[in-house]
């Protein structure tokens, strides 16, 4: 029998990547329903599976803020049931906390972390009722450790954190896994896709000290995703070691280079080693200038 999966944020990325390699599956052992906010963009998806069989994929929309779309949905998985639930969909935000309206982080909440919640509050109920299931996380770096410049997004990946690992204590009483899949960063159009702070808020609301640390940080944050970003295709073989395990961890690294300074947080609980590594990590590197 298939193993239904439904996948949120299918358009790009890793959900994107993510839905293909599964549905490319050779003896089909699953089937996907890769969701996505909007059906325009799913042309991309579409090129990707092309020659695939409708037994495999099927397209559906659901946004992960809109609660009638995310029943919508469910109700169109012909099956019944999920079997493997991937909360993919994110969004980033950057730039200095006081530059960003609260509007935009309503709007980031509202996508990475009740996005999250409201999905698998939809399917959790049929779960537990069969006493079985997967859900798989994509989470980040960001959610285990501080960056500066991204405290709305690390606060949004953290509160997920403590959202799965909690489940995962209640839920292992009903044989449903729950496993976050924790990226560095990956190449994908994350970056393009995530807000910013727009200039002219940024110069009206931003000391100077802070919009110069802000330009060292970007320049960090360029030279980190052009030497050390991976490829979806490294990522979706971390999601496949925990779809294929027997029992399977709650976390899942992509990326062991990124462990030891998140593991300093571990071995100084006060946060200054970790903080003080962060900061000469980030700030210590010659400011050459405005750049991006
Ligand atoms: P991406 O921007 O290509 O993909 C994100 C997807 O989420 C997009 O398809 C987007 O349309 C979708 N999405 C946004 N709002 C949505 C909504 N309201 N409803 C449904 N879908 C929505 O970037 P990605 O890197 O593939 O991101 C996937 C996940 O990986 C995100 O949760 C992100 O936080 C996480 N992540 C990415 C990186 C990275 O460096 N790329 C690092 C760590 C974690």
């Amino acid at each position: 029998e298939q193993k239904v999966v439904l996948i949120t944020g299918c358009s790009s990325g890793i959900g994107l990547s993510l839905a293909v390699h599964l549905a490319s599956n050779p003896s089909k052992a699953y089937k996907v329903y890769a969701t996505m906010r909007n059906l325009d963009k799913k042309q991309r998806l579409l090129e990707s599976v092309r020659g695939l069989h409708k037994d495999t994929m099927a397209i559906l929309q659901m946004d992960v803020t809109d609660q009638q779309s995310i029943l919508d949905a469910k109700r169109n998985v012909t099956e019944g049931r999920i079997d493997i639930l991937v909360c993919n969909a994110g969004v980033g935000l950057m730039g200095p906390l006081e530059a960003h309206s609260l509007d935009d982080i309503h709007a980031i909440l509202d996508v990475n972390l009740l996005g999250t919640l409201r999905t698998i509050q939809t399917f959790l109920p049929d779960m537990k009722k069969k006493r079985h299931g997967r859900i798989l996380v994509t989470g980040s770096m960001g959610g285990l450790q501080g960056l500066p410049f991204n405290e709305v997004y690390c606060a949004s990946k953290f509160a997920v954190e403590g959202a799965c690992e909690s489940l995962a204590i209640l839920l292992q009483h009903f044989n449903i896994h729950v496993s976050l899949i924790e990226c560095g960063p990956v190449n994908t159009d994350f970056l393009m896709n995530l807000k910013r702070t727009e200039p002219s808020d940024e110069a009206q609301k931003v000391d100077a000290h802070t919009r110069s640390l802000y330009d060292q940080y970007l320049q960090h944050c360029q030279s980190v995703f052009q030497n050390a970003a991976q490829d979806t295709e490294d990522i979706i073989q971390v999601y496949m070691e925990a779809i294929e395990a027997q029992t399977p961890f709650l976390r899942y690294y992509t990326n062991r280079a990124l462990l030891p300074m998140s593991s300093l947080k571990l071995t100084s609980m006060d946060g200054s080693q970790y903080i003080r590594a962060m900061s000469k990590l980030i700030f210590s590197a010659p400011n050459t200038g405005p750049h991006m």
